[in-house]
């Protein structure tokens, strides 16, 4: 069963027992292990009626090009053929939610609309917009959270220290297990609209300059194989070689968490389950659960997340005071797309993102924090770091991308330190940190590779 603390109508109607159950999914794209597909699930079984899931595919969303547009569809591709095999009805619709789901809903009488749980300004728009539209329930279920965002905090957390007992103290009541989907009893002629995936590419115009990339496929299936092979060769050295680019140690599953492929929830029991020593779990554990579900309650709470009106006070002021100061070099938007720096590190991060999607952890910290010093004020450096970040990472368009941002520019879950030019109290890193830490030839060199 769910545990309704996860679920959340989102506007008055009332329920009635007619009509089918409509999963919209939109943040959580998989079958397996998803609160949402199980709800709404839960829900058609109490009231014997059928059940179906739509996607909604929009093409005018910011961003959207084919490096993330094929990610996701080839993983919208394996749900639809897995919803299949349940028995459950999978529609995929063209154009803005907010017109296709209200339509959808409205032609099919539906009972309830359930749909999974966003804290960004888009998603939350959509949501709102739309169960505002529709005469039925529509709940949201947070399904990307262990621990739901509204559950553990009723406000913006200051850090990772305020928000980790918190989250700990309701862990043992929230990562559980999850219950299997079923096939589904009480769907009397299920559709399954398979899709053309290259149809779908030559009908709509899509973003091309930004390109598929290699080595990370997408997909329920593969996310679990990442996972597999995450513990088995690397989980145990986490700690010792995430920071060092040059080593690999990190899990690479960010991209499959953002499209939902996978679940937190999932990941953190594999990693319990594990065969590795517990105490060489918990630095994973520590940024999958804590500071992942961090940046969620940052996006939830704070509304100016993507704005340097969203730093904290203290962060905003010193900013203010030394906004005058002299940069040593101030670089266009065109210049830090094309990696055209005199750093040749800064230039190796920026050329790892464009050309794999996936910028190391280590050097996104580097990578803001250069932004913030070679532009002409912090909310310019802002603007061009979430351009960057969601135009070419797979994982980007997500909380933790605004919250990592905010933390390198704006001491976002970060407290002052000793007073620098232009950054004032604002943490500094430079490249002498980066060298001490891993050998930063080694790791230019494999980019220079690629
Ligand atoms: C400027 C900047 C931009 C960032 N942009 C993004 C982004 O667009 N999307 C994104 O998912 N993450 C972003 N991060 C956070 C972090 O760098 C990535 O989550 C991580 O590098 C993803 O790689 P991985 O899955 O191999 O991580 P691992 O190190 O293997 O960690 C496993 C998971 O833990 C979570 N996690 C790890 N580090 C962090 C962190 N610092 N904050 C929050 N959660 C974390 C992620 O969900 C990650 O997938 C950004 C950080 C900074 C400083």
């Amino acid at each position: 069963m769910v545990d309704l603390r996860r679920v959340h109508q989102l506007n008055k109607n009332q329920i009635h027992q007619q009509g089918s159950i409509i999963y919209w999914m939109s943040r959580d794209q998989r079958v397996h292990n998803n609160w949402a597909l199980i709800y709404a699930q839960e829900l058609a079984l109490a009231r014997k009626s059928s059940l179906s899931v739509i996607f909604s595919f929009d093409t005018k969303f910011q961003y959207a090009n084919l490096r993330n547009i094929d990610f996701m569809l080839h993983g919208i591709q394996e749900t639809f053929n897995e919803l299949q095999k349940l028995n459950i009805s999978a529609t995929l619709l063209f154009g803005n939610p907010i017109d296709t789901v209200t339509h959808y809903v409205t032609k099919n009488t539906a009972g309830v609309l359930v749909t999974d749980f966003s804290p960004l300004k888009i998603g939350r728009g959509w949501r709102n917009d739309i169960a505002q539209s529709i005469n039925i329930p529509m709940v949201e279920v947070d399904a990307h959270n262990i621990v739901p965002v509204w559950v553990t905090s009723s406000k913006q957390e200051y850090g990772a220290y305020t928000i980790r007992p918190k989250i700990k103290k309701l862990l043992p009541e929230f990562l559980t297990q999850y219950p299997d989907v079923i096939r589904h009893p009480f769907n009397i002629a299920p559709t399954t609209n398979t899709f053309e995936y290259e149809d779908i590419l030559t009908r709509h115009t899509i973003d091309r300059s930004v390109t598929t990339v290699k080595g990370v496929d997408p997909g329920e299936k593969a996310a679990r194989n990442a996972l597999r092979e995450f513990i088995k060769q690397k989980l145990a050295n986490y700690d010792a070689d995430r920071n060092d680019p040059s080593r690999k140690g990190q899990s690479n599953i960010a991209p499959y968490l953002h499209f939902g492929h996978i679940s937190s929830q999932e990941i953190a029991n594999e990693v319990k389950r594990s065969n590795v020593e517990p105490s060489l779990q918990e630095g994973y554990l520590e940024e999958l659960i804590v500071r992942k579900e961090l940046s969620d309650n940052f996006c939830f709470y704070n509304s100016n997340y993507d704005s340097t009106d969203g730093f904290p006070d203290w962060a905003k002021q010193t900013l203010q005071e030394h906004e005058s100061d002299k940069r040593p070099y101030l670089y266009t938007i065109d210049d830090l797309e094309s990696a055209n720096t005199h750093d040749q590190l800064w230039n190796a991060a920026q050329k790892e993102m464009t050309m794999t999607g996936k910028m190391h952890g280590y050097m996104r910290m580097y990578w803001g924090k250069k932004i913030l010093e070679w532009t002409i004020n912090a909310q310019e450096a802002v603007e061009y770091a979430i351009y960057l970040n969601d135009k070419y990472e797979l994982d980007g368009r997500d909380p933790n991308g605004y919250a990592g941002i905010a933390w390198s520019m704006g001491g976002v879950h970060d407290r002052p330190w000793n007073k620098r030019p232009i950054f004032g109290n604002i943490r500094y890193m430079n490249d002498n940190g980066a060298k001490r830490k891993f050998d930063v030839n080694a790791y230019i060199e494999t980019i220079k590779k690629l």
